[in-house]
């Protein structure tokens, strides 16, 4: 794919299933009109576990990748299969900074339902993408949005996010062109 300022790169943070990673790439170029490439993974980033938790510190693994930089992509999602934590909560499903150029996903709870089952694949595939098209949306600096069926709206669990449609309000969708 040709490399443009524009392009995302979708980042693996150690094994990461190729599939999920492919299908946010289309994702990605479907409903927010970006090429997506996938790029070389990196090793899982051991520094940011914190013991006591077992859960990796997802600002310490933001600024590792803001410090390290990644070449020919503006803006990059890192995916891992870890769970993640920011101080003030539990755990989240991704993290990125408002406005910035590095966001990270985590896959570690979305194959598993509220009521304990196991979901689909295919909704699995369905909430790594809109959490990849969410934390997209912070870089390119949309906030939280009301929209319950919006990709902005804040997620803060499953139920939510399964709430969520694949499409970015019309406010939301005004911001995101305005900020491309
Ligand atoms: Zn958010
Ligand atoms: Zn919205």
């Amino acid at each position: 794919m040709e490399m443009t300022q524009r392009s995302v790169g979708i980042l693996p943070l150690g094994e990461v299933p190729g599939l999920v990673l492919k299908i946010m790439a289309a994702h990605i170029l479907a409903y927010a009109d970006l090429p997506a490439k996938i790029l070389p993974s990196l090793e899982t980033p051991h520094f940011a576990l914190d013991k006591r938790r077992l859960q990796y510190d997802a600002g310490g693994i933001l600024k590792m990748l803001e410090s390290r930089g990644i070449k020919g992509c503006t803006k990059v999602v890192a995916v891992m299969d870890q769970d993640l934590f920011v101080p003030v909560f539990t755990h989240v499903y991704g993290e990125a900074r408002q406005g910035g150029n590095m966001a990270l996903v985590s896959l570690f709870r979305l194959d598993k339902n509220p009521d304990g089952s196991t979901p689909a694949s295919s909704l699995f595939y369905e909430r790594a993408a809109k959490i990849a098209l969410h934390e997209l949306g912070h870089l390119f600096d949309l906030f939280h949005c009301n929209e319950s069926t919006c990709l902005m709206h804040f997620s803060g669990d499953l139920e939510d996010l399964d709430r969520s449609s694949f499409s970015f309000c019309r406010h939301c969708s005004v911001g995101l062109r305005f900020h491309l």
